[in-house]
């Protein structure tokens, strides 16, 4: 029997790649790695993990990555990028600036919540998008997403500031959903 589940793919340069392929395949998708141009044929969505912004940003050029990935997101591509992800959908970052794809209208300030503070779970503050109501967020030395554009919709917050938000089928969250079992955000993305 021919396998009909949508594909979706995770960049595979850096980061929980596996985690988030795992809940992919919990969601009843098909994941892929996505490491070159042609790898994004026939994809759904895709995911761009959390790891470390200025190494993924050098593999996204070297890969030849940058231009495919911009034009499947133009093309209606539903795209989630977490914690690094999130920088690199960010119309443009600070505090040691990184080139981006410019694919989500906010502007990413990397490792934002300083040193001492660097790892943290937090839950979401109340009053966000019932879809996500209760979330646990698990933060990994994340950035904070400033300055959100007219068509940025912010989903939830924590402590005030952003930490999920969406533009059209465009997801970028500053947390790592793949490290907990609430699967709402992939789920979110696969609907999108
Ligand atoms: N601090 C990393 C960066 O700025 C992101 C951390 C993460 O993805 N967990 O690239």
């Amino acid at each position: 029997m021919s396998d009909t589940r949508p594909i979706v793919g995770v960049l595979g340069l850096q980061g929980d790649i596996e985690k988030h392929l795992a809940v992919l395949e919990r969601l009843g998708a098909r994941g892929r790695r996505v490491l070159a141009p042609k790898h994004l044929d026939g994809l759904v969505a895709l995911v761009l993990p959390g790891g470390e912004s200025t190494t993924m940003s050098k593999g996204l050029a070297r890969n030849e990555l940058v231009k495919p990935i911009q034009a499947f997101a133009e093309a209606g591509g539903a795209v989630l990028g977490t914690c690094a992800g999130a920088i690199l959908l960010a119309r443009a970052s600070r505090n040691h600036p990184v080139p981006t794809l410019g694919l989500v209208d906010v502007e990413a300030e990397r490792n934002a919540y300083g040193t001492q503070l660097d790892s943290f779970v937090a839950p979401a503050d109340p009053g966000g998008d019932p879809a996500f109501e209760g979330m646990e967020c698990v933060f990994i030395r994340a950035p904070r997403l400033l300055d959100p554009g007219p068509e940025v919709e912010v989903l939830l917050r924590v402590d005030g500031e952003p930490v999920l938000v969406r533009q059209g089928r465009r997801y970028a969250c500053t947390f790592h959903p793949e490290l907990t079992d609430d699967l709402r955000v992939h789920a979110a993305l696969l609907e999108a």
